[in-house]
Protein backbone atom coordinates (compact mmCIF):
# COMPACT_ATOMS: atom_id res chain seq x y z
CA UNK A 1 0.00 0.00 0.00
CA UNK A 2 1.28 3.29 -0.77
CA UNK A 3 0.22 6.82 0.33
CA UNK A 4 -1.97 8.39 -2.24
CA UNK A 5 -2.48 12.01 -1.69
CA UNK A 6 -5.97 12.27 -2.93
CA UNK A 7 -7.31 9.44 -0.31
CA UNK A 8 -10.04 10.97 2.03
CA UNK A 9 -8.52 12.32 5.19
CA UNK A 10 -6.17 14.13 2.74
CA UNK A 11 -8.56 15.93 1.37
CA UNK A 12 -10.41 16.97 4.31
CA UNK A 13 -7.07 18.17 6.01
CA UNK A 14 -6.83 20.38 2.91
CA UNK A 15 -10.30 21.70 3.46
CA UNK A 16 -11.55 20.12 0.31
CA UNK A 17 -13.80 17.53 2.08
CA UNK A 18 -15.44 18.28 5.46
CA UNK A 19 -15.15 16.53 7.96
CA UNK A 20 -17.05 17.24 11.50
CA UNK A 21 -13.69 18.54 13.98
CA UNK A 22 -13.82 17.37 17.64
CA UNK A 23 -10.38 18.35 18.55
CA UNK A 24 -7.28 19.75 17.26
CA UNK A 25 -3.30 20.62 18.19
CA UNK A 26 -0.36 21.56 16.22
CA UNK A 27 0.00 17.58 14.53
CA UNK A 28 -3.13 16.06 15.46
CA UNK A 29 -6.79 16.52 13.69
CA UNK A 30 -9.95 14.63 15.20
CA UNK A 31 -12.92 13.93 14.04
CA UNK A 32 -16.05 12.06 13.98
CA UNK A 33 -16.11 8.83 12.08
CA UNK A 34 -18.98 9.28 9.19
CA UNK A 35 -19.95 5.72 9.96
CA UNK A 36 -19.75 5.44 13.51
CA UNK A 37 -19.02 1.68 15.38
CA UNK A 38 -19.98 2.92 18.73
CA UNK A 39 -21.97 6.18 20.66
CA UNK A 40 -18.62 7.85 20.35
CA UNK A 41 -16.56 7.22 17.13
CA UNK A 42 -13.72 9.45 16.46
CA UNK A 43 -10.55 9.36 14.04
CA UNK A 44 -7.46 10.29 15.10
CA UNK A 45 -5.04 12.05 12.44
CA UNK A 46 -1.71 12.64 12.32
CA UNK A 47 -1.31 16.09 10.18
CA UNK A 48 1.41 15.06 8.06
CA UNK A 49 1.24 12.44 5.50
CA UNK A 50 1.95 8.96 6.83
CA UNK A 51 0.88 6.24 5.29
CA UNK A 52 0.25 3.86 8.65
CA UNK A 53 1.36 2.89 12.36
CA UNK A 54 4.55 1.62 10.64
CA UNK A 55 5.95 4.18 8.74
CA UNK A 56 4.27 6.55 11.73
CA UNK A 57 6.69 4.84 14.07
CA UNK A 58 9.86 5.33 12.09
CA UNK A 59 9.66 8.31 10.46
CA UNK A 60 7.59 10.99 13.01
CA UNK A 61 8.82 13.03 15.15
CA UNK A 62 8.72 12.77 19.04
CA UNK A 63 6.51 15.82 19.34
CA UNK A 64 4.46 14.40 16.53
CA UNK A 65 4.28 10.86 18.64
CA UNK A 66 3.56 12.82 21.96
CA UNK A 67 0.71 14.95 20.36
CA UNK A 68 -1.22 11.43 19.36
CA UNK A 69 -1.08 10.55 22.84
CA UNK A 70 -2.51 14.24 24.01
CA UNK A 71 -5.55 13.66 21.89
CA UNK A 72 -6.54 10.93 23.35
CA UNK A 73 -5.94 12.33 27.12
CA UNK A 74 -7.93 15.38 25.38
CA UNK A 75 -10.41 13.33 23.47
CA UNK A 76 -11.15 10.62 26.49
CA UNK A 77 -11.27 13.90 28.84
CA UNK A 78 -13.47 15.76 26.77
CA UNK A 79 -16.14 12.59 25.96
CA UNK A 80 -15.96 11.78 30.10
CA UNK A 81 -14.80 8.37 29.61
CA UNK A 82 -11.90 7.64 31.79
CA UNK A 83 -14.18 5.90 34.09
CA UNK A 84 -16.38 4.12 31.60
CA UNK A 85 -13.47 2.92 29.34
CA UNK A 86 -12.62 2.92 25.40
CA UNK A 87 -11.14 1.10 22.66
CA UNK A 88 -8.39 2.75 20.76
CA UNK A 89 -7.13 1.05 17.76
CA UNK A 90 -5.56 1.09 14.26
CA UNK A 91 -5.81 -1.06 11.12
CA UNK A 92 -2.60 -1.46 8.78
CA UNK A 93 -1.91 -2.84 5.60
CA UNK A 94 -4.46 -5.78 3.66
CA UNK A 95 -4.20 -8.20 6.98
CA UNK A 96 -5.51 -5.57 9.20
CA UNK A 97 -7.93 -4.05 6.84
CA UNK A 98 -6.74 -0.76 6.41
CA UNK A 99 -8.98 1.02 4.10
CA UNK A 100 -8.04 4.47 3.96
CA UNK A 101 -4.37 4.94 3.50
CA UNK A 102 -3.60 7.45 5.87
CA UNK A 103 -2.35 6.79 9.59
CA UNK A 104 -5.34 6.97 11.74
CA UNK A 105 -6.64 5.52 15.12
CA UNK A 106 -10.46 4.71 16.22
CA UNK A 107 -11.39 5.68 19.46
CA UNK A 108 -14.63 3.69 20.24
CA UNK A 109 -16.60 4.12 23.69
CA UNK A 110 -20.12 5.71 24.89
CA UNK A 111 -20.68 1.75 25.27
CA UNK A 112 -19.59 -1.54 25.80
CA UNK A 113 -17.35 -2.01 22.66
CA UNK A 114 -17.75 -5.97 22.51
CA UNK A 115 -15.12 -8.73 22.22
CA UNK A 116 -12.30 -7.88 19.99
CA UNK A 117 -12.52 -9.16 17.19
CA UNK A 118 -11.79 -13.10 16.27
CA UNK A 119 -8.66 -14.50 14.37
P1 LIG B 1 -10.02 1.77 8.32
O1 LIG B 1 -10.79 0.55 7.89
O2 LIG B 1 -9.29 1.55 9.61
O3 LIG B 1 -9.14 2.31 7.23
O4 LIG B 1 -11.12 2.87 8.68
C1 LIG B 1 -11.53 3.87 7.82
C2 LIG B 1 -12.64 4.60 8.53
O5 LIG B 1 -12.85 5.85 7.90
C3 LIG B 1 -14.00 3.87 8.53
O6 LIG B 1 -14.43 3.66 9.87
C4 LIG B 1 -14.91 4.85 7.77
O7 LIG B 1 -16.22 4.86 8.30
C5 LIG B 1 -14.21 6.18 7.97
N1 LIG B 1 -14.46 7.18 6.95
C6 LIG B 1 -14.37 7.05 5.60
N2 LIG B 1 -14.65 8.22 4.98
C7 LIG B 1 -14.91 9.13 5.96
C8 LIG B 1 -15.24 10.51 5.97
N3 LIG B 1 -15.41 11.20 4.84
N4 LIG B 1 -15.43 11.13 7.16
C9 LIG B 1 -15.30 10.43 8.31
N5 LIG B 1 -14.96 9.12 8.37
C10 LIG B 1 -14.77 8.46 7.21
Amino acid sequence: MKYDKNNIFAKILRGEASAEKVYENEFVFCFKDIYPKSKIHILIIPKKEYLDIYDFSKNATTPEKESIFLAFENLIKFYKIEKSGCRIITNQGVDGRQEVPHLHFHLLGGNDTGKMTSI
